[in-house]
């Protein structure tokens, strides 16, 4: 499969058709960014990336926890790619965190409810 660049109208739409089991249990480690674990990068592929213009504030955005809203022209994930769970078809932000304590692998589950904007 080609891999999808991804505007924020077009991932709202495929996170809407995707429907999403049970089988992982929702991946609660993932409801907030976490560092890659290797029973999970074994389940997922990579289906894309996001092809959004960063905002001019992109850095004002909470950041941790588990409700933290989703906003695609802030960092981090206007530059994120995007990954799907072969088991339970959860879709995955992933970028590469590099400031700090090296470079990290960071995830994070996505859910409609975090964003501003629905597809119409
Ligand atoms: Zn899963």
């Amino acid at each position: 499969m080609e891999e999808l660049n991804l505007n924020e109208h077009q991932l709202l739409a495929y996170l809407e058709q995707t429907e999403i089991t049970d089988q992982c249990g929702g991946h609660p480690d993932f409801l907030e960014w976490n560092n890659e674990t290797p029973e999970l990068i074994e389940k997922l592929v990579k289906i894309g990336q996001m092809d959004v213009e960063p905002a001019a504030d992109q850095y004002n955005l909470p950041y941790w926890g588990k409700d933290s809203r989703i906003v695609l022209d802030k960092y981090p994930y206007y530059g994120c790619d995007l990954f799907q769970c072969r088991e339970c078809n959860a879709l995955f932000f992933y970028y590469l965190e590099l400031g700090g304590h090296g470079a990290q692998k960071r995830y994070r589950m996505l859910r409609s409810s975090l964003f501003e904007q629905y597809p119409d």
